[in-house]
């Protein structure tokens, strides 16, 4: 079957969706977004590379970037992790503090915002936040394979500046003794991860260890071992779409992550990892035309983990 074709038919069907999502409003730098775009890249394990649509404008990742901080933190703390962050999905919003405050400050799992600051909150141990920024940019880079992804300072500014619930979060981690280093620490990492600037093709080489048992196919390098890389795809599925993880699960199938940039990595084992950008999101904070989009994609390939 010829891919290029295939996402090309399928960046066509989903025009007419593009117009019913709503960009973030709540992050002003997203919320300048033209929501007509819509990118489309599939990489697979051989290394063919199939795009449509703006598969090269790089867009803000944000939450996508949950995926690789947890692969790192996982690297420093192995199982440890997790005592301090839970593996269930939320059935909650992203950004939810009714839940942390119930869970007297253990995350429900890693993609959700307090999860994910926690996790920033682990790879601060004994460094400072720059150098962990730096760190993160290099891991994206080295994953991409491509040494010009880089970190948008304009957006990471505008969450810092708008981010009331994240750094509410964070002061209830704190709180719950769950936070090791300052708030200001935590959150200055996490507001420049989600600000990484990303296009489809490079998100979509970035994640393909996820596709190929934790080795790079194409490089070989070694990120995470095969077991590894089988855990973090199990919380993609079950938690990388909030409380529409089980809706995607149903209609997609596959391993996935969602941005509130508009954005998706979703994993095909051993064949391909696919990035996809709408700007345009759903009620849970995900992209609507992405999902539609890769909803079509997994039925018309027969790409699923069932
Ligand atoms: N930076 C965003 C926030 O913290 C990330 C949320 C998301 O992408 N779901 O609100």
């Amino acid at each position: 079957m010829d891919l290029t074709a295939t996402l090309q038919r399928i960046a066509e069907q989903v025009r007419p969706h593009l117009a019913e999502g709503k960009v973030a409003g709540y992050i002003p730098a997203l919320a300048r977004v033209d929501p007509s775009k819509f990118g489309i890249a599939v990489v697979t394990v051989d290394g063919e590379v199939a795009t449509a649509g703006d598969a090269l404008v790089p867009f803000s990742i944000q939450s996508i970037s949950k995926v690789f901080t947890l692969t790192l933190a996982l690297g420093e703390l192995g199982n440890d992790l997790w005592k301090r962050i839970g593996r269930e999905p939320s059935g909650s919003s992203f950004n939810s503090i009714v839940q942390l405050e119930r869970e007297h400050g253990i995350p429900r799992n890693p993609f959700i915002n307090a999860g994910a600051i926690v996790v920033t909150d682990v790879l601060l141990e004994g460094r400072p936040p720059e150098s962990v920024i730096n760190e993160i940019l290099g891991f994206l880079q080295r994953l991409a394979d491509d040494p010009t992804v880089s970190i948008d300072d304009e957006v990471a500014r505008s969450e810092a500046e708008t981010g009331h619930r994240n750094f509410s979060l964070a002061h209830f981690l704190a709180a719950f003794g769950q936070l090791k280093n300052p708030v200001e620490s935590a959150l200055a990492v996490y507001f420049h991860q989600c600000a990484l600037s990303m296009t489809c093709v490079q998100l979509a080489r970035a994640g393909l260890f996820l596709s190929a048992g934790g080795r790079d196919p194409l490089t070989g390098l070694e990120v995470v071992l095969p077991e590894r890389a089988r855990r973090i795809n199990a919380l993609m599925l079950t938690c990388g779409h909030y409380d529409a993880s089980g809706d995607v699960a149903f209609r997609i199938g596959l391993p996935g992550k969602s941005g509130v940039g508009g954005g998706i990595l979703a994993i095909v084992p051993r064949k391909a990892a696919i990035a996809v950008w709408s700007p345009g999101l759903n009620a849970n904070g995900n992209s609507h035309a992405g999902t539609i989009a890769l909803e079509l994609l997994a039925a018309e390939m027969g790409w699923s983990v069932f």
